[in-house]
């Protein structure tokens, strides 16, 4: 039986793990995928308090180092289903904790296009860090005009020949300091008001199709690779035996904490929230583990 069990290792999941071992609290965080979440994608964090620059890997490497040598239990599993009992079924357990907490982030949005599965891995991909290096003096472009889009295409100049921001609008959701730096940077073009309509290549990404918002003049760019910084989409219909979802699938509770069953709470980037951000990750995941925290004794 463990205390508190933790679906998602992002920076919510860790977070809320390392208050609940600083108070001595058996904890077993469950993660699909690699710990870190969104954040590992991020190849420059330069918004956290106190902290000048850091990349999104060294930040995830640092706080999962931070609960394993505070002792959590770390099983990379897919949780199926967790139940109002706070049983919670993987692929491989069944696992009984006192409280449950949802954090299961969001995975990145997809363009939807004919060939986009086939080619991820193949030219296309979500992750200018984990990729980017593939295409040194190479010809890329991304997609998108977040903080995450902007991020990539200034980590990729440094890498790849040249590098086209592609981006639906004129206008940039992307901080202002950013976006100064992209128009600053000599081998990134940047293309607004303009959507890809097809991404051409069997073996491998050959060219993107591009097309202005009017679906008119039709545009080929030769290009190696294609990363796809379009924002992201939680993934929590699963849960729903046990917390409510809007319709665009992210949970949603009064006070940002509580879901509709006793001693199951939700944290971080999965929850309806005016402001997705580490900072507010974070603060989630302590605000829940300390909720789950004194709720279990009561
Ligand atoms: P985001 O801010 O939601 O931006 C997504 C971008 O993709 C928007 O420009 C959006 O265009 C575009 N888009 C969405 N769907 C599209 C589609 N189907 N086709 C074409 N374009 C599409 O996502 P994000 O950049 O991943 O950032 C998520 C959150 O993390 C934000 O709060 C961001 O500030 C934060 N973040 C922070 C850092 C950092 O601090 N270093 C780094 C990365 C991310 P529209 O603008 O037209 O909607």
């Amino acid at each position: 039986m463990y205390d508190l069990i933790i679906v998602g290792a992002g920076p919510a999941g860790m977070t809320a793990a390392l208050y609940a071992l600083r108070a001595n609290k058996k904890v077993l965080i469950l993660e699909a995928k690699s710990y870190g979440g969104q954040i590992l994608l991020a190849s420059n964090i330069e918004n956290y308090p106190a902290i000048k620059e850091i990349s999104g890997y060294d930040y995830s490497k640092n706080l999962y180092d931070q609960i394993k040598a505070l002792g959590v239990e770390y099983k990379n599993e897919i949780v199926l289903k967790v139940d109002s009992d706070k049983t919670v079924t993987t692929n491989d357990n069944t696992y009984q904790g006192k409280a449950v907490i949802l954090a299961t982030g969001a995975s990145s949005r997809k363009l939807g296009l004919k060939n986009e599965d086939i080619l991820t891995g193949k030219g296309v991909s979500y992750c200018a860090t984990c990729d980017g290096n593939f295409f040194k003096n190479k010809i890329v472009a991304v997609n998108g005009g977040g903080n995450t889009a902007i991020g990539d295409a200034l980590y990729l100049s440094n890498i790849a020949k040249k590098v086209y921001l592609i981006h639906r609008r004129d206008d940039f959701r992307a901080d202002k300091k950013s976006i100064k730096e992209l128009k600053a940077k000599e081998n990134i073009e940047i293309m607004t008001n303009r959507i890809i309509a097809k991404l051409n290549g069997t073996k491998k990404l050959d060219s993107i199709t591009i097309v202005d918002n009017d679906g008119e003049q039709d545009t080929d760019i030769v290009v190696d690779a294609l990363f796809i910084a379009i924002g992201q989409e939680p993934k929590n219909t699963i849960f729903t035996n046990v917390a409510e979802i809007d319709e665009n699938g992210y949970f949603i509770s009064e006070d940002g904490v509580h879901t509709k069953t006793p001693n199951i709470y939700i944290a971080g980037d999965a929850r309806q929230k005016v402001l997705r951000q580490l900072t507010t990750a974070v603060s989630d995941g302590s605000i829940a583990a300390v909720v789950a925290i004194k709720e279990m004794s009561e």
